[in-house]
C-alpha cells in the first residue's frame, strides 16, 4: 500500500485552503471531502445563501458557489479527493491509517478539518416530521410548495437563525422567530434587519416543546420560560437553526479535546496533541468560526504539514507535469429547454418542456431531479447524477426542474424538499430519493431496472 504524503479530511473553507498550500507544494494531498457524517462536501457554506464577508468578493457570493470556486482552486494545483466520509483513524501508529468505506489509507501527515455540524433539538415528535415540515435548511427546503404562502417558524436566536428568518419571508405568508433568550445573538446589523421586517414576530424567552399535525407540522407547541401555559403557533414549516457540534466523534481516546468538544490546538497553532496531526477551521476553533478563520487556519495547517513533513524527511515531493496548470473549469450554465433547443436523445436537460417531452416519448429511464436556486447539496448531487448518467450510455435521461421557477410540477410531484430525485420507468415512478446519496446508490437502482 503506498503512503500518502498529507491527507486531509474535509472539504470546507478549512480543508480546501490546505489543500490548495499542500497542492502547490508539490505533496499532491488527498482530501477526503466527506459526505454525510458530518454535513455535506463543501461544508457548513453550501447551506447558506450570501456570504458577504469573504474577502475579494465585493458584491458578496453565494455559499455554494465561494466553495465551487475554492475546490476548482485546489483541484487545479493537483489535489486528489475521495468522495467519501473518513470512518475510523489510527493516529497511535505511524503512518496513520484512516479508514474509509471504500478503502483504507495510510498517510505520513493529516489535517483535520471537519467542521460542526447542525443541532436537533430532540423533540418529541421531530423524527416523524423530519422533511414533513421540519428542516435544518430554510435555503435549501424554504421555495418548497408547501411552504409557500404558510406561515413559517425558525428556532434559534443567532446570525442564522435571523438570516433564515428573513430568506423565508420570500416564501412564507409570515415567519415566526422562537427565542430563548430576552436579546438576540445576531450581528448588529442582522438584528436590525429581523426587527424591522414586519413579516417577522419574534416569539421571546420562548421554548419549542413539540410539533403536531397529521402527516405534516400544522402547529408547534411552545411555552414563556417561567409560565405553565402552553400555546399554539399554527405553521406549516419549521426551521432549525440552533448552532453547531464540531465533528470530533472519530478522534475521541486518540487527540486532546476540549470539554465542549473542540480539538485542542495551541492557541493560534495549528499543531495537536499528535505529532504530524494538524486541525484545522471550525473543528478547533470554538471561538470565531468563519469562512476566512477557517481558511486562513487551513493556510497555516499545510505550511505546518509541510514543515513537518520535511524537518522528519517524509515526504516523496511529486513534480506536476505542467508547471503552470490548465485554467480551472467553469460550470456549464444549463439553458431551459423549449420546443426550440429540445433535445429528444440528450443526456441531460432542464425545464418541464423536456419532462413531459421524454415522459411521453422516450423509451429510456427518465431520472428527474428536483433543485432550488442556492440550495448547497443539489450542487453537490447534480454531478454525481451526471456522471451515472453518462456511465450508463444513453439508457437513462436526466431532468432538472427548478421548483422555484416550476412550483407547480414540483406540486405535482409532491416534492416537499430539495434536492429530491425521482426515477422513471415507461411513465411509472419507481424510485423516490431525498438529499445527498452516493452515487452507488442510483446507478444500482437504474441497473436493478434495466434488467
Ligand atoms: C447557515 C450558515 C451561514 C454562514 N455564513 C457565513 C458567512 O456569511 N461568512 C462566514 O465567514 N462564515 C459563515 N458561516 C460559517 C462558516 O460556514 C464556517 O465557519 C466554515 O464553513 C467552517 O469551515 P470548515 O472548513 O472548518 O468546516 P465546514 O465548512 O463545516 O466543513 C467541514 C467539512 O468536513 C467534512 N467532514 C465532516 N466529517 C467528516 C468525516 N468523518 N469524513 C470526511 N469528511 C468529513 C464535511 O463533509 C465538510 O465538508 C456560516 C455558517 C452557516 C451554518
Amino acid at each position: 500500500m503506498s503512503i500518502e504524503n498529507l491527507v486531509i479530511i474535509g472539504s470546507g473553507p478549512a480543508g480546501y485552503t490546505a489543500a490548495i498550500y499542500a497542492a502547490r507544494a508539490n505533496l499532491q494531498p488527498l482530501l477526503i471531502t466527506g459526505f454525510e457524517r458530518g454535513g455535506i462536501p463543501g461544508g457548513q457554506l453550501m447551506t447558506t445563501t450570501f456570504v458577504e464577508n469573504y474577502p475579494g468578493f465585493p458584491d458578496g457570493i453565494m455559499g455554494p458557489d465561494l466553495m465551487d470556486l475554492i475546490k476548482a482552486q485546489a483541484l487545479r494545483w493537483g489535489t486528489n479527493l475521495l468522495e467519501v466520509d473518513a470512518e475510523q483513524v489510527e493516529l497511535n501508529q505511524s503512518p496513520f491509517r484512516i479508514k474509509t468505506s471504500v478503502k483504507t489509507i495510510t498517510s505520513h501527515a493529516l489535517i483535520i478539518a471537519t467542521g460542526a455540524k447542525a443541532n436537533k433539538l430532540g423533540l418529541p415528535s421531530e423524527k416523524k416530521f423530519w422533511s414533513n415540515g421540519i428542516s435544518a435548511c430554510a435555503i435549501c427546503d424554504g421555495a418548497t410548495p408547501q411552504f409557500r404562502n404558510e406561515d413559517l417558524a425558525v428556532v434559534g436566536g443567532g446570525d442564522s437563525a435571523c438570516e433564515e428568518a428573513v430568506y423565508l419571508t420570500k416564501y412564507g405568508s409570515h415567519v415566526h422567530l422562537i427565542v430563548r433568550s430576552d436579546h438576540l445573538k445576531a450581528s448588529k446589523s442582522m438584528c436590525d434587519r429581523v426587527e424591522a421586517n414586519k413579516s417577522i414576530t419574534i416569539h421571546w424567552q420562548t421554548e419549542l416543546i413539540d410539533v403536531e399535525g397529521e402527516s405534516w407540522v400544522q402547529k408547534l407547541k411552545v411555552k414563556k420560560f417561567g409560565s405553565d401555559n402552553k400555546e399554539s403557533i399554527n405553521v406549516k414549516g419549521l426551521f432549525y437553526a440552533i448552532g453547531h457540534t464540531p465533528n470530533t466523534d472519530l478522534f475521541k481516546g486518540q487527540l486532546s479535546i476540549n470539554s465542549h468538544g473542540y480539538i485542542k490546538t495551541d492557541a493560534g497553532r495549528p499543531e495537536t496533541s499528535v505529532n504530524g496531526v494538524f486541525a484545522a477551521g471550525d473543528v478547533a476553533d470554538q471561538e470565531w468560526r468563519q469562512g476566512i478563520t477557517a481558511a486562513g487556519s487551513g493556510c497555516k495547517a499545510a505550511l505546518a504539514a509541510e514543515r513537518w513533513l520535511s524537518r522528519n524527511n517524509l515526504s516523496s515531493l511529486i513534480q506536476r507535469k505542467n508547471l503552470e496548470p490548465k485554467k480551472a473549469q467553469k460550470p456549464d450554465e444549463l439553458v431551459t429547454s423549449s420546443k426550440e433547443n429540445f433535445q429528444i436523445d440528450s443526456l441531460w436537460q432542464k425545464g418541464s418542456y423536456a419532462l413531459r417531452k421524454l415522459y411521453h416519448e422516450s423509451s429510456n429511464l427518465i431520472l428527474v431531479v428536483y433543485t432550488s436556486p442556492n440550495c448547497g447539496p443539489c450542487h453537490i448531487l447534480k454531478p454525481q447524477l451526471k456522471r451515472v448518467i453518462q456511465e450508463l450510455k444513453g439508457s437513462v435521461q436526466g431532468i432538472e426542474i427548478d421548483i422555484d421557477e416550476e412550483h407547480d410540477i414540483a406540486k405535482q410531484a409532491g416534492v416537499n424538499g430539495t434536492p429530491t430525485v425521482q426515477l422513471f420507468q415507461k411513465k411509472e415512478l419507481k424510485a423516490q430519493w431525498k438529499g445527498v446519496r452516493q452515487r452507488s446508490e442510483f446507478k444500482k437502482e437504474i441497473i436493478s431496472l434495466l434488467k
